[in-house]
């Protein structure tokens, strides 16, 4: 027995020993498809020989200088990178270890950023009962999964949450996408309002939500809603990239696909595709020089922001992404993907819905078609799934996620970038086996 504190205690999980383009291998020599990328990390697969190649060279040189001191080559080089292809007005990069500290860097300077600009009143966050922006209190604050943050409510800020853009359910029989997509927009002018717009200091949002609803994107109109509501009372947008960004929807930055730049934008994940630790958190350059031109210091920090290993990773990483054209080619295998799964579970009787962008796709379980029905709690499907995609073969990543902020079942998927046309089939073929053996034959 290993000493290891894993995250479900009485697991009993295989040992990963290695790691090879598409799949993982374990101890005892059982292949995995990495269909999910562990948790939509893993974009380049496993064992890329230029990624491990940076982060030799890099360890060479330097492995790390505290960024109280210094900054490094990597951190510089992968900033410009960056910002040359962030969203319009994206102008300075701050680099964390993941996703959470990216999320928790974000809330913090929006707050600094108004009680520098002479608003410390601005203290409210907005965000959406379907989401997950991490697991540090001020990220579980904001997330929308009440039961993620049930037993730690009275340590976490108050957070007001409104309805996600969630077209599967919220949508109403003869409302057209895009007149929902206003609606549920204007939750958020009318939680700015009750609040009192000089209250607000930001709204934070998954552009295309993940580990909660399973690859739920808004639909056309809504976030450009959204961005003009937050313009009008001055309130700062936050978009988590965190799990759809770094190319995965089929853009390098998700929201470049509802024609929106965010004030602030968080990364982690695929910057990194598992190589490193790594996220950042990008800020507008008004942000910035507010506060360069103000107390010119971030009251924030970690010991390990911009490390030089894990920013060299993240250079050859995004640098891969860019050479190797592998945008395009989430566009396109992301669409056989979704054509595929079509194909396959469309009918299904507990298939309610399919959906997503690029190589991000999600299926949402239901006990109902017709009426779209949860299916019970209690039979923890997602769970059960879970262990027989694996048994089969398969990673994916089934969630109890969220259906308003309560308990549902949906199936997120989020191959590998770089895997080929061959490997859509392994992944619907150990799905369906899967799927029979938890929920039963389709027929
Ligand atoms: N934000 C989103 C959208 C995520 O999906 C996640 C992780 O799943 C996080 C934040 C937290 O990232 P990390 O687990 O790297 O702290």
């Amino acid at each position: 027995m290993s000493h290891v504190f894993p995250r479900h205690c009485h697991a009993d999980l295989p040992t990963a020993v290695a790691g090879a383009g598409c799949y993982l291998i374990d101890r005892d020599g059982r292949r995995y498809f990495d269909g999910s990328g562990g948790a939509a990390v893993s974009c380049l697969g496993h064992g890329d020989p230029a990624i491990t190649e940076a982060i030799k060279d890099q360890l060479d040189k330097l492995a790390f200088a505290h960024t109280g001191f210094f900054t490094s080559e990597p951190a510089e080089a992968l900033a410009d990178l960056l910002i040359a292809h962030a969203p319009l007005g994206i102008d300075r990069v701050y680099f964390t270890s993941g996703g959470s500290e990216a999320t928790e860097a974000a809330i913090k300077l929006a707050r600094q950023y108004f009680v520098e600009r002479g608003q410390p009143q601005r203290r409210h966050l907005i965000a959406r009962r379907q989401s997950y922006h991490g697991n540090t209190l001020g990220a579980l604050a904001a997330g929308g999964n009440e039961w993620r943050r049930a037993q730690f409510g009275p340590l976490l800020i108050e957070v007001s949450h409104i309805a996600p853009c969630y077209e599967y359910r919220e949508r109403r029989e003869g409302e057209s996408p895009e007149a929902y997509g206003l609606r549920a927009a204007q939750e958020l002018e009318d939680e700015i309002l009750r609040l009192g717009p000089d209250t607000v200091m930001a709204f934070i949002a998954e552009p295309v939500v993940g580990a909660t609803a399973g690859a739920v994107p808004a639909v056309a109109g809504y976030f450009r809603r959204i961005r003009e509501i937050c313009d009008r009372h001055g309130v700062l947008l936050i978009l988590d990239e965190v799990m759809c960004g770094m190319g995965r929807t089929g853009h390098l930055f998700a929201c470049e696909h509802d024609g929106i730049s965010p004030d602030i934008l968080c990364i982690a994940k695929g910057l990194g595709a598992g190589y490193q630790p790594i996220g950042a958190m990008l800020c507008s350059g008004q942000i910035y020089d507010t506060i360069a031109g103000g107390s010119g210091f971030f009251q924030h920090g970690h010991t390990y922001i911009g490390h030089p290993v894990a920013t060299a990773a993240g250079l050859a990483v995004v640098g891969a992404i860019l050479e190797r054209e592998l945008i395009p080619r989430v566009q396109r295998l992301g669409a056989q993907l979704d054509a595929a799964l079509h194909g396959r579970f469309a009918q299904h009787p507990h298939v309610g819905d399919i959906r997503g962008r690029g190589l991000f796709r999600g299926i949402e379980l239901v006990a109902d078609r017709e009426t779209r029905a949860p299916l019970d709690p209690a039979l923890k499907t997602a769970a059960k799934l879970k262990a027989a995609a694996f048994e089969a073969g398969l990673i994916c990543y089934p969630m109890a996620g969220t259906i308003d902020g309560r308990r549902g079942d949906h199936i997120l998927l989020a191959p590998p970038f770089v895997m080929d046309d061959s490997q859509i089939s392994e992944i619907t073929d150990r799905l369906a086996t899967a799927m029979e053996a938890v929920l039963g034959p389709q027929a």
